[in-house]
């Protein structure tokens, strides 16, 4: 029998759809997203689909990962189209609170990550931007109390820093990593894709075939340094203002001298006129 899916925007509705699915001995998946859902975030949750009995989604633009100057106030909203998706992947559950439920008044708690969390990529332009991340999503995680948290490869960092915090706390759930989706021309699916001008949608191409490019020719042995350099100016000359363009260990994301070093990933951030787009891709 076709179940439904509930809107729990209260933690009293979200603990009796939890509580209810835990007295039933089903497992649960919980898929994080801010919204504005696209097929990248849907893979999330076919992925969930497949490991789990129930499926959570979350949708909360969670302020504290927002630096002042960023896009809070303008990140794209799109819940009624967002609740259709999920309704037509068979998602149960939609933890959708309000800001006040998630922080009341007087909240005073901020999850402090280290490791890959503070590795000089994401954390050196945005060094608020973890902290935020690891304490709504350590809350989440309490929230919810899933079985299986599906994590995109598009947020590299982040995946390694919430599966590096579960670890450390000793949160009885497994993080799972999931490929990144992509335009057809290779641009990685974003909800800030929207943001891109004709023209800025045009060179945002750029990023992923340098990438590629990139790898490969790392794999091939050419010398990271040189590869390296040539591939930000090829990023550059695409008109984006380069971030950071780096090889790191796959794992630890620390520095690597070469491909011996490895298993690599190759991680970029890089911004078109207003919008920053953040990309990554395996040596
Ligand atoms: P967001 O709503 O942007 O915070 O993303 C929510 C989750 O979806 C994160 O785990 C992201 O890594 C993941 N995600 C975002 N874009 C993609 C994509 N193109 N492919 C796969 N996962 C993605």
């Amino acid at each position: 029998m076709a179940r439904g899916l509930v809107i729990a925007r209260t933690m009293k509705a979200l603990d009796r759809a939890i509580g209810g699915y835990r007295s039933a001995g089903a497992t649960l998946a919980l898929a994080p997203t801010m919204g504005a859902l696209h097929a990248g975030h849907l893979a999330l949750v076919r992925r969930a689909r497949r490991r789990a009995n129930r499926v959570v989604v979350s949708i909360f633009v969670n302020p504290a990962q927002f630096a002042p100057t960023e896009d809070l106030s303008t990140y794209p909203r799109t819940f009624e189209t967002d609740i259709a998706a999920l309704r037509a992947e068979h998602v149960d559950l939609v933890w959708a609170p309000p800001g006040e439920v998630m922080y009341p008044g007087g909240f005073a708690t901020n999850v402090n990550v280290k490791g890959p969390a503070t590795v000089d990529l994401e954390d050196r332009f945005r060094p608020h931007f973890f902290g935020g991340v690891a304490t709504v999503v350590a809350k989440l995680f309490m929230q919810c109390r899933p079985d299986f948290a599906m994590f995109g490869e598009k947020d590299y960092q982040q995946l390694k820093t919430v599966t590096r915090m579960a670890a450390d706390l000793d949160l009885k759930l497994k993080v799972i990593g999931i490929p990144t989706v992509r335009e057809k021309d290779g641009l990685a699916l974003s909800s800030r894709n929207v943001y891109l001008s004709p023209a800025e949608r045009a060179a945002a191409p750029t990023l992923y075939r340098t990438l590629r490019e990139s790898a490969a020719r790392i794999a091939a042995r050419e010398p990271i340094a040189r590869v390296m350099s040539e591939g930000w100016l090829a990023i550059e000359a695409a008109g984006f203002a380069v971030d950071y363009f780096e090889a790191r260990h796959a794992e630890t994301l620390r520095r690597v001298e070469t491909v011996d070093d490895g298993p690599l990933r190759l991680l970029v951030a890089a911004r078109l006129g207003m919008t920053r787009l953040i990309d990554n891709i395996a040596v």
